[in-house]
């Protein structure tokens, strides 16, 4: 289970892109999609995530680096099922879709076969 930070209100949550328990906010815009992928613990650690949370919290969500932000938008558009995920699907086709992104296998150069 993905554990994640609620963009709207800070608090933890699990299921990055489910909507949050507290206040119900789910990730529309192109900006608040790639803040609500950057805050899981696929890219920080959890005392990041809480720190992130408390900044969101007191209103200032962490601003995402250039290079940051297109590295997550990349991942955004290249990948249409985690598109289709974070713009708010049901819970059962975030449990598919996660678990059919643990399958793929990760992109190596083919010369690196260990
Ligand atoms: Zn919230």
């Amino acid at each position: 289970m993905t554990m994640a930070v609620c963009f709207n209100c800070g608090v933890i949550k699990f299921g990055a892109f489910v909507p949050c328990p507290e206040c119900q906010g789910v990730p529309r815009t192109e900006d608040e999609l790639v803040l609500a992928l950057a805050m899981t613990d696929h890219y920080f650690d959890q005392p990041t995530l809480e720190q992130m949370g408390a900044a969101v919290r007191d209103g200032h969500p962490p601003h995402l680096a250039p290079p940051t932000r297109a590295m997550l938008l990349e991942a955004l558009h290249s990948n249409s099922g985690l598109l289709k995920t974070l713009i708010g699907l049901s819970q059962a086709q975030d449990t598919e879709a996660s678990s059919s992104e643990s399958r793929v296998p990760t992109k190596k150069p083919w010369w690196k076969f260990w």
